[in-house]
């Protein structure tokens, strides 16, 4: 069983409508897929799960979340959606969400750009604005070549854009996940960039709040590192998962179903369902 549990569609940063990825991911042999949009569950409104489908749908979210001074991301996978706590957190975040649009948009207007937030909100479809939004505007007006160059200068970590104190804390996050029956799994944990030391520490405060997982494998990624990832979690008797974090088509590293194995020593997230 070919199993993908974190990608985006158009309803956050990805390019793809709801459809239109379950369709891809299908495509890709994925059997078992969890659309996990930042901070929304809006693509399960866009597709009809009772319909019978060649793939099993898993709901999830991707929720962002604040540890510290810095942003790290929670999955919530097998979420019921029509919790009331799962409402509450996504009504919260969004609120957050559109706050810390307004901000970004202020700095990107003091460096002299214009309409930024008109602009990322058409571009986002007038939906969640994430900072991909606020890039690919300043992209089409010309300001820097391309999305990457856009987080080099203005949206990426310490940058003017970078406004990073708005979202939950960790416990309330896991709580609203575990509320809706769903398991919280740490997303991406290489992503941060921290040391071993500070890793386990994410960790044990992560388990400390009734987190239940974390991605062992995080897109296309390097054998050392998966069983790097691996002996962590079995240590930290987490339980783990896997996704593709698609966005977009045409990025090799982020494909549907393009990832490796779980290795064998870890008890799958599946499973405890
Ligand atoms: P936000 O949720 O608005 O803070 O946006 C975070 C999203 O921006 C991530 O989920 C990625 O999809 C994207 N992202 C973060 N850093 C970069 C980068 N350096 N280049 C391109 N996309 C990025
Ligand atoms: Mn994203
Ligand atoms: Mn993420
Ligand atoms: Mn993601």
């Amino acid at each position: 069983m070919k199993y993908d549990l974190h990608c985006h569609s158009n309803c956050s940063d990805g390019t793809l409508t709801p459809i239109e990825l379950v369709g891809r991911a299908i495509e890709m042999g994925v059997q078992t897929l969890a659309i996990t949009d930042h901070d929304t569950i809006n693509a399960y409104h866009h597709l009809n799960l009772k319909e019978s489908l060649p793939i099993k749908i898993i709901p999830g979210i991707e929720f962002s979340s604040c540890w510290g001074k810095m942003n790290v991301h929670i999955v919530g996978l097998n979420v019921q959606l029509d919790s009331d706590s799962l409402k509450a957190g996504v009504a919260f975040q969004n609120t957050a969400r559109q706050k810390r649009a307004t901000m970004i948009a202020d700095k990107l207007d003091q460096l002299g750009f214009k309409e930024t937030l008109a602009g990322a909100a058409a571009i986002a479809n007038n939906g969640n604005i994430g900072r991909p939004h606020f890039a690919q505007y300043l992209v089409d007006i010309g300001a820097v070549s391309d999305i990457n160059q856009a987080f080099k200068k203005f949206l990426g970590s310490g940058k003017p854009g970078d406004i990073k104190q708005f979202w939950a804390d960790i416990p309330q996050i896991v709580r609203w996940i575990n509320e809706a029956g769903g398991t919280a799994v740490l997303a991406h944990p290489k992503k941060y960039q921290l040391t071993r030391t500070k890793l386990k520490h994410l960790l044990d405060n992560f388990i400390e709040a009734g987190g239940q997982g974390m991605e062992v494998i995080s897109g296309r990624q390097d054998a050392n590192i998966t069983k790097d990832l691996a002996g962590l979690c079995v240590e930290k008797k987490l339980l783990a998962s896997c996704g593709s974090d698609f966005h977009r088509p045409g990025q090799a590293w982020a494909e549907l179903g393009r990832i490796s194995e779980l290795p064998i020593a870890c008890s799958p997230v599946w499973e405890h369902w």
